[in-house]
């Protein structure tokens, strides 16, 4: 009797024991798990573009283990574009194929707001921000067929792994390039440069003040 009565009490220790551990270890990981929005600087905010505070969004799943926060900018006017920057904490790093997988269906998520993109029009490519990434990105021509008459808008979905904060970015940008609804009949592009624009032009506008080149994630 006394030694089944030590046996239990053994496993009872071990119980006890297992229990302490996964608390720690769940202490340790949620304490490191932090995360903080990549954001675009004010000062790169002009023209028009602000902040839409109401698109401010953050979530997590597997019990906070994987996290997720995104901020998105817009301009309004004629050429109106929105341009959103997702930030995520994934328990492991994801791979950069994972990440424009994970963009792509995005982009044809949003046919569901009336972005339809062709995607025929898809080009893809990479380039190095001013905060130092390599990025690859996807862009798409398409048409907002939420209006009447339908405009057209060109997308991007860029990516990239952040090693200093841990973190995995996607950025999304759609901007509007005409304005048939006022019978203007010519492309303008404006709000799509100040999008996509970096020092080296690598999609066809050059300019320092771009969004996504611009871009702070650590
Ligand atoms: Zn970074």
């Amino acid at each position: 009797m006394v030694e089944e009565g030590g046996l239990r009490e053994n496993r009872l220790y071990v119980v006890i024991a297992l229990v302490i551990v996964i608390a720690v270890v769940i202490a340790v990981v949620f304490s490191s798990r932090e995360i903080k929005a990549a954001y675009v600087p004010d000062g790169f905010l002009n023209n028009g573009w602000s902040e839409n505070l109401n698109e401010r969004e953050s979530s997590s799943g597997l019990f906070g283990l994987e996290k997720w926060c995104s901020l998105t900018y817009r301009i309004g006017g004629a050429y109106p574009a929105n341009f959103t920057v997702a930030t995520f904490k994934p328990l492991i790093m994801m791979d950069e194929n994972d990440l424009i997988a994970k963009a792509q269906e995005t982009i044809q998520d949003a046919s569901q707001q009336g972005i339809v993109v062709d995607n025929n029009t898809e080009t893809s490519g990479w380039r190095i921000l001013n905060n130092g990434h390599k990025t690859s990105y996807i862009t798409y021509d398409g048409n907002d067929t939420s209006k009447t008459p339908y405009e057209e808008v060109m997308v991007i979905a860029e990516i990239w792994n952040c090693g200093n904060s841990g973190t995995s970015i996607i950025c999304i940008g759609v901007a509007q390039i005409t304005d048939y609804a006022h019978n203007v009949t010519s492309v303008n592009t404006s709000s799509w440069e100040k999008i996509v624009s970096d020092r080296g032009g690598v999609l066809g506008f050059v300019g320092a003040d771009g969004l996504i080149y611009n871009v702070v994630c650590h």
